[in-house]
């Protein structure tokens, strides 16, 4: 896998305490905090501490420990946030843009979790 790491990206500054955040949840591994510019009323992202550029090179190079803390941080995410079904909450929605197609605008992982709201059909037609 070739994927090149750039640390002077906004998320890895602001891992660094370079620049502020609104952080919702911190574990040994992984960040949640809210999005700068949110699209739903409810809208975080959790990211891991260490430097992967994305969905898929995140889940197959990252260690076991910091996969399993990242999904359980976003669990908990969800539970904080209200928007756990399995807790009462009316769902949400995750996503991961990777690379060129998705649009991705941070080369650093990160998983949206978005909710608060009906949140429509996953893609327009
Ligand atoms: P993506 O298009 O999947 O790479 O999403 C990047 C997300 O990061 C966007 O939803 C931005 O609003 C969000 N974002 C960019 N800069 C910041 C920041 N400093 N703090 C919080 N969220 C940010």
């Amino acid at each position: 896998m070739t994927y090149s790491y750039d640390d002077q990206n906004i998320f890895a500054r602001i891992l660094r305490g370079e620049i502020p955040n609104k952080t919702v949840m911190e574990t040994e591994h992984t960040l949640a905090f809210h999005d700068i510019r949110p699209h739903a009323p409810q809208h975080v992202l959790v990211i891991p501490k260490g430097p992967y550029v994305n969905y898929d090179h995140f889940s197959a190079t990252a260690s076991a420990e910091e996969i399993v803390d990242f999904h359980r941080t976003a669990a908990a995410v969800c539970a904080l946030l209200g928007v756990s079904p399995g807790k009462g909450g009316a769902g949400y929605r995750a996503i991961a843009n990777s690379g060129p197609d998705s649009n991705q605008e941070v080369p650093h992982y990160h998983l949206h979790i978005l909710g608060g709201r009906n949140l429509g059909a996953l893609l327009p037609h």
